[in-house]
């Protein structure tokens, strides 16, 4: 399985932005070491997607709904994602769980209707400061895992496989803070998030070692190459530094 590096605009870019990547596609029109893939805030997506039509870059959304349709004002569908041209979605970001009091089991039904209808998931998981320094951490992520994934122990109904997978490790305190977690407090994490997933989970278990374990949180050029040095790290989901072309090209490039 290729590495995964994966942008998250969150609430930035209007359409003056848009050109960022081709710059982006100019400078790695085929990465053989990973996936590229930006999520845009969604009033972007569909242009995005047709700007990248063709190339190496994929789009994502940044969340979807977890009904089909429906009465759901300023909410988007995973339909309607796939429809605009997305094939990857973010859930479970730690700024929808606190803007949006977003559940573990909102999480899971989420995911359940982007896997219904063919997007790629990248499931994001993490502890606040506060629960790691009461030495909470594994404890916290484990939690969130289990209650999302509950439903994808057994079975190829649910259309959870290794390449349509990802858990994106990312500590609250380190998003957006400029602080990134030491290297030996992601080794211990990404290693936890492995073995847990291996053990407690049958179709995951199955392909555990095939799910990709990104790191996010202050992610830069010059933190990238020492952070994917680490095992069980198999790519990066990146805020920030994910908004410049040149950036996120040096962070490709460090995979
Ligand atoms: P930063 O890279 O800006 O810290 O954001 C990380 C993140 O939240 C990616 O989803």
């Amino acid at each position: 399985m290729r590495k995964l590096a994966a942008g998250n605009w969150k609430m930035n870019g209007t359409s003056e932005d848009l050109d960022e990547i081709l710059t982006l596609i100019a400078a790695h029109p085929a990465p053989k070491q990973c996936e590229m893939l930006i999520c845009p805030p969604a009033t972007l997506l569909a242009r995005m997607a047709e700007k990248a039509a063709g190339s190496a870059l994929q789009v994502g959304g940044q969340d979807c709904h977890a009904a089909p349709s429906g009465a759901h004002t300023g909410d988007i569908s995973a339909e309607m994602l796939r429809d605009a041209g997305a094939n990857w979605v973010i859930l479970g970001h730690s700024e929808r769980r606190q803007d949006h009091q977003e559940t573990d089991q909102m999480i899971r039904a989420k995911m359940m209707t982007a896997h219904d209808h063919s997007l790629a998931v990248i499931l994001c998981v993490g502890e606040t400061r506060a629960e790691r320094e009461a030495g909470r951490a594994l404890e916290v992520v484990a939690g969130q895992l289990d209650r999302v994934l509950t439903r994808y122990r057994s079975d190829s109904d649910i259309g959870c496989r290794a390449e349509n997978f990802a858990i994106a490790y990312e500590p609250v305190w380190a998003i957006g803070t400029g602080l990134t977690a030491s290297s030996t407090e992601i080794a211990e994490v990404h290693s936890f998030i492995r073995n847990h997933i291996s053990k407690e989970f049958g179709i995951l278990g199955a392909t555990g070692r095939a799910i990709r374990l990104l790191y996010g949180g202050s992610v830069k050029p010059s933190n990238a190459a020492e952070i994917f040095a680490l095992p069980n790290v198999d790519g990066a989901l990146v805020g920030g530094a994910s908004l410049r072309a040149s950036d996120f090209g040096a962070i490709v490039a460090a995979l």
